[in-house]
């Protein structure tokens, strides 16, 4: 099971990545959690991207990249991934073919939400941030520029990946189990389905 999952901030990716992560036994590579452990860590690479990220901006392609590269060639990765943050770019996702030679993606994923209610979702976001545990980049500001970066950068990857016949979209605000059953369907015809760890529920 190798799947990318599309969507802005705040459409639910997290939820379902972690979950799928789970049913298919494979990692869950959030890239938003790598780069905050290295922040945390206050590693080279978390000096390097720590301002960015607060700012709500992407963190140069190269660098992302080759992070995700070697997070892919460790041996839990060797058998599928849920990728969750990554690609967020055309070039990203050319890379991601680079990373991954002759094998390819299962499917890819994206979560779709209506403009008007994922503005709500981020100020609803933004109204928890400063309470304990809140994201250093969980603010209004922000979180509208994120999104921006989102519509501007990423929305491409749709065509994309639908090019290349792997793109699979669905609605991200209907109920959690509801996105979760479908994409399961979807992934039952489309390569995850003859998984053996994957009865249907
Ligand atoms: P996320 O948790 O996925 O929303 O990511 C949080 C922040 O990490 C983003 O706002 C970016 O600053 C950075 N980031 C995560 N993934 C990527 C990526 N694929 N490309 C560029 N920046 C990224």
């Amino acid at each position: 099971m190798r799947l990318v999952l599309l969507g802005p901030p705040g459409a639910g990716k997290g939820t379902q990545a972690k979950r799928l992560a789970e049913r298919h036994h494979v990692p869950h590579l959030s890239t938003g959690d790598i780069l905050r452990s290295e922040v945390k860590a206050s590693s080279e690479l978390g000096r390097q991207v720590d301002s960015k990220m607060r700012a709500g901006e992407l963190i140069d392609d190269d660098t992302i990249s080759s992070v995700v590269a070697s997070r892919l060639a460790q041996p839990d990765a060797a058998h599928g991934f849920i990728l969750d943050g990554y690609p967020r770019t055309i070039r990203q996702a050319n890379a991601l073919e680079g990373a991954l030679g002759s094998q390819s993606l299962t499917a890819v994923v994206e979560l779709m939400i209506d403009e008007g209610e994922l503005f709500a979702r981020v100020e609803a976001r933004a109204r928890v941030a400063g309470s304990a545990g809140a994201r250093a980049d969980d603010n209004s500001v922000t979180l509208r520029k994120r999104l921006v970066a989102f519509i501007k950068e990423s929305q491409p990857l749709s065509a994309f990946y639908e090019g290349r016949g792997l793109l699979f979209k669905t609605d991200g605000s209907a109920p959690v189990e509801e996105i979760a059953a479908t994409i399961d369907d979807h992934l039952r015809t489309c390569g995850g389905a003859n998984h053996p760890r994957l009865p249907k529920l």
